[in-house]
C-alpha cells in the first residue's frame, strides 16, 4: 500500500481551531496583528540620500511607523532602473538613523538574503517572487520578519503555500500583503482583492496588510482602496510616497505626495476607529 499523504499542505499557515492571531513584532512599539494598525510609507525605490531621508521624514510626519524603499527593484524591462542595490541598503540605514523608522525592503535573489537581512528590519518578498521557492526557503532560515506579497496571479491557497515554505523553514514571523491581482478589468493597474483580506483573517493566524498603491497604480485611487482595506480588517497598510512624484524613477503615477499621504492617514484613522482599531 502506498504511504499515506498528509491531507493538508499548509499545516503551519492555516489557523487551527481556537488558535489566536500571530503577532509579528518589529520592535517594542511596532507589532503586526495587534489592535493598532501598522502604517508603512516611503518611495517605490531608494534613489538618493536626499530622496530617501526626505521621504522618511515626510512619511513619519504623516503617521508612518515604518519606512519602505526598494534597493533591488524587480522591473519588467531590464533597461529600466534596477535599484541602487548595496548603496540603496546603506541609504536606508542612514534614513533609519535619522528618523528612527525601521525599514522594510525587497530581496530578489536568494544569494542576497543575508546581506539584506544584515540591514533591513523586515524582508519583503515581492509579487513576482511569491513562488521563487529557493528564495522562500532562504528567508525561512533568516531571523528577520518577512513581508510576503501576493503574486498577481496566485490564489489565496497558493499564497498560503508560499508562506508555508517560510514557516516550515523555521521563520515564524510572516506578514501577508495583498497588493491586487490581475483580472479581466484593466481600468486600474490591478484589482484589489478585499475579499481575500476578510477570508485570510479567518483562514490563517498570520497578520494581513494591504498595499493599495500597486493595486490602484494611480495616485487618485490609493486612499479609497486604503480605506476599504482597513474596513475589511487589514492589520496595516503599505503605501508608496514620494516628495516629488513626477520625478520618481519607478511607479511615479501611483506615488502620493506627503500631503496626500497625510490625507490618506486621516481617512483611514476614521475608518479604523469605526471598526474598533487604532491608527
Ligand atoms: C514594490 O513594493 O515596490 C513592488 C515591486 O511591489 P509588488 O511586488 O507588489 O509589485
Ligand atoms: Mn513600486
Amino acid at each position: 500500500m502506498a504511504a499515506e499523504q498528509p491531507q493538508k499542505k499548509t499545516l503551519l499557515a492555516l489557523r487551527q481551531p481556537n488558535q489566536p492571531d500571530t503577532l509579528v513584532s518589529i520592535n517594542a512599539d511596532i507589532c503586526f496583528g495587534s489592535e493598532k494598525l501598522v502604517l508603512i510609507g516611503g518611495p517605490c525605490a531608494v534613489e538618493s540620500l536626499q530622496q530617501i531621508t526626505e521621504s522618511a521624514m515626510a512619511a513619519k510626519e504623516a503617521g508612518a511607523v515604518m519606512l519602505r524603499g526598494g534597493a533591488w527593484k524587480p522591473r519588467t524591462s531590464p533597461y529600466d532602473f534596477q535599484g541602487l542595490k548595496e548603496e540603496g541598503l546603506e541609504l536606508l540605514a542612514q534614513a533609519r538613523e535619522k528618523t528612527g523608522l525601521p525599514v522594510v525592503t525587497e530581496v530578489l535573489d536568494p544569494r542576497d538574503v543575508s546581506k539584506v537581512a544584515d540591514v533591513a528590519d523586515m524582508l519583503q518578498i515581492g509579487s513576482r517572487s511569491v513562488q521563487n521557492f529557493a528564495l522562500l526557503r532562504e528567508v525561512g532560515k533568516s531571523d528577520k520578519p518577512v513581508l510576503l506579497k501576493r503574486g498577481m496571479m496566485t490564489t489565496v491557497d497558493e499564497w498560503l503555500s508560499a508562506a508555508e515554505y517560510i514557516l516550515a523553514g523555521g521563520n515564524k514571523n510572516v506578514v501577508l500583503c495583498e497588493r491586487g491581482i490581475r483580472t479581466f478589468d484593466t481600468t486600474l493597474r490591478n484589482t484589489l482583492d478585499v475579499g481575500a483580506v476578510a477570508v485570510l483573517k479567518q483562514k490563517t493566524h498570520l497578520p494581513v496588510i494591504v498595499d493599495p498603491s500597486h493595486a490602484a497604480g494611480d495616485f487618485r485611487y490609493v486612499a479609497a482602496l486604503a480605506r476599504a482595506a482597513v474596513a475589511a480588517g487589514a492589520d496595516g497598510l503599505l503605501v508608496e510616497t514620494h516628495c516629488h512624484p513626477a520625478d520618481a524613477l519607478s511607479d511615479a503615477g501611483q506615488s502620493l505626495t506627503p500631503e496626500q499621504f497625510a490625507e490618506l492617514t486621516a481617512g483611514c484613522r476614521a475608518v479604523a476607529s469605526a471598526v474598533g482599531r487604532v491608527l
